[in-house]
């Protein structure tokens, strides 16, 4: 009986002998990652960031801190947001990536990365400093944008804010910045998805509204 039983056992080590190992000896060697890897070193884009939260509402776990305040940046269209905290509580993340889901302005990605174990949840929180340092290496997980463009985080090419998005919002940088967008002369079916920046609307500084205003003020008290 335990004869058989050691031929049983030299009988499944005799059929993989041959066969191609599957596990790799990390750190030495790596898995390949898909570009749809939902990994760790969450890529932000402030550019593209209102602070609307929609990030951290929709988180299941509520790891997501976000502060902001009024930004006097754009007073005449109800303001803007600047943001002063934005926390991820990465020691409790389970990368469900809801809140990347959640983003209206694809300010958020996943990251590629995963080799931020540590033996303490202390001191793992990302912040705001953190969030802008980190390499732009996007996941294409639900970004399709990415997907079609045949991006592979792994290759290590950085993508800039302004390439990452499913509309380009080129104006969205001097909006925050207290531009604002006037109505086009063009119709609403003029419009272009796939050309955001035609068609959209004017930029204008709201500095030089306020100073023709205080002119004409100035002339008809003449
Ligand atoms: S990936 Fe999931 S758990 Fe992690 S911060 Fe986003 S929503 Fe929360
Ligand atoms: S990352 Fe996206 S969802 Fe989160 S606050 Fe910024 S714009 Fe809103």
């Amino acid at each position: 009986m335990y004869g058989l039983a050691m031929a049983k056992g030299m009988l499944v080590t005799l059929k993989n002998f041959a066969k191609k190992p599957f596990t790799v000896q990390y750190p030495e060697e790596r898995v390949k990652q898909h570009p749809r890897f939902r990994g760790e070193e969450f890529v932000w884009y402030e550019e593209r960031c209102t602070g609307c939260a929609s990030c951290a509402k929709f988180c299941p776990l509520g790891i997501i801190k976000i502060v902001t305040s009024p930004s006097e940046t754009a007073p005449l269209q109800g303001d803007k947001y600047r943001l002063e905290v934005f926390d991820i509580d990465i020691s409790r993340c389970m990368f469900c990536g809801l809140c990347v889901e959640a983003c209206p302005y694809d300010a958020l990605f996943m990251g590629s990365g995963f080799e931020q174990s540590a033996y303490s949840r202390k001191g793992r929180v990302i912040d705001i400093d953190q969030l802008r340092q980190a390499e732009k290496l996007p996941s294409t997980y639900f970004r399709p944008q990415l997907e079609s463009a045949s991006y592979k985080p792994q290759e290590g090419q950085p993508l800039d804010w302004v390439d990452v998005g499913r509309e380009s919002w080129r104006w969205h940088e001097r909006e925050k910045a207290g531009m604002r967008l006037q109505p086009s002369d063009a119709s609403p079916e003029a419009i272009s998805i796939g050309s955001p920046d035609e068609g959209r609307g004017v930029v204008e500084p709201v500095n030089e509204e306020i100073e023709e205003a205080g002119t004409v003020s100035a002339e008809e008290t003449t």
